[in-house]
């Protein structure tokens, strides 16, 4: 089979390794002649597997004792639900730091449920796109919580500052979690689609601080309340059992490899190699400032944009699969997230010399 390389922005690559060995097990998972698919969550093999897989997650991210872990179904959508609906009580206001499509979209989805203080952090710098340093985010004192979204995957922009607040601070990882250190007790709430580094989507991590528990809204729907969750151990609906088991085995690669730390150590030498072919070229720019660049998703567009379906196209047939920006915003875009082997970057890298080469 040709080598492919996945530069999907989601669901994503997941490493071939895992794969295989999810390929093996398929049919006879742990001697048990079905698959893990197909046995109950509450069984004494599969509560294994959820045991195992938050602990590692646990380790991966040195998650303090007095968080809860929880895995559950909805994508990163439900928890722009979630997460006002558990964490308002009876405040009327959140702030909401808008950093790109996905920070809007969470901000959009909390109107619903109170007047969300949307704060606009995007601006120029040096022609470039960026945002203000969050010491100059305008901050309210009546937010319960302050919601930002540290990489806008569609905008390729990372936000790499923490807000300055005593408020819980609630982060969208859903394009960055275990791709670079993190320092999980700055957080109150975090929480991620697995699609992009953790596995299959139908999984979605919330990472929350005990104190905020019991804070919700009598409205909540039970499977979104995190309270419900902890008490039934992310079991209180049926939960997405083979997501889950993938998510393990993905904790467990990721462990194998030397963790966070070597992982980031990888994904900044991948960025490293796009980022300075981009920048030296007159045929391909990225138009995000080299402080705020995303590590996982690079957007790039051709200096001459009637170009864009001759490079997908021959891109496509040398195995280098969705480059496509995002439909908001046209273009490329390389989602290089954990699974991206550096080998998959220059093969890309490679063809974007070449097809230079051809038609400058
Ligand atoms: N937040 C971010 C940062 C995302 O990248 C995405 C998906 N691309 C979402 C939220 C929405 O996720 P989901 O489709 O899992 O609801």
């Amino acid at each position: 089979m040709e080598q492919v390389y996945n530069f999907c922005a989601g669901p994503a690559m997941i490493p071939a390794e895992v794969l295989k060995k999810a390929q093996q097990e398929l049919i006879d998972w742990n001697g048990l002649g079905t698959s893990v698919m197909e046995i109950s969550h509450r069984s004494k093999e599969f509560v294994v597997v959820a045991k195992q897989s938050e602990q590692d997650l646990r380790d991966l991210l040195s998650i303090p004792d007095n968080y809860h872990v929880l895995f559950c179904h909805g994508g990163a959508r439900a928890q722009f639900a979630a997460v006002p609906l558990n964490l308002l009580g009876e405040a009327s206001s959140a702030d909401y730091v808008d950093g790109g499509y996905w920070a809007h979209s969470a901000a959009e989805e909390a109107e619903k449920y109170c007047s969300p203080n949307i704060i606009d952090i995007t601006c120029e710098k040096d022609g470039k796109r960026a945002v203000l340093p969050a010491a100059q985010w305008p901050l309210s004192d009546d937010a319960a919580f302050v919601h930002f979204c540290p990489n806008e995957t569609i905008d390729g922009i990372e936000i790499r500052d923490l807000p300055v607040t005593d408020k819980p601070i609630v982060a969208d990882l859903s394009s960055t979690i275990l791709s670079r250190e993190i320092d999980v007790s700055k957080y109150g709430v975090i929480y991620a689609g697995a699609q992009k580094n953790i596995g299959p989507a139908g999984l979605t991590i919330v990472i929350v601080r005990d104190d905020l528990l019991g804070k919700a809204r009598a409205a909540l729907p039970s499977v979104l309340d995190y309270t419900v969750q902890v008490d039934k151990e992310s079991m209180f609906n049926t939960p997405p059992t083979f997501a889950w088991y993938l998510a393990g085995e993905v904790f467990k690669w990721l462990k194998s490899i030397g963790g966070v730390a070597e992982m980031q150590k990888r994904n900044e030498a991948k960025a490293k190699v796009l980022y300075d072919y981009i920048d030296q070229s007159a045929f391909y720019r990225n138009e995000v400032h080299s402080d705020n660049r995303s590590l996982m998703n690079v957007p790039f567009q051709l200096k001459n944009p009637e170009l864009d379906a001759l490079f997908l196209e021959q891109a496509e047939a040398a195995g280098l699969k969705a480059l496509a920006g995002h439909r908001a915003v046209g273009g490329m875009r390389a989602s290089i997230y954990n699974a991206m082997p550096i080998e998959g970057v220059q093969a890309l890298v490679d063809f974007m010399v070449k097809f230079e080469q051809d038609n400058a």
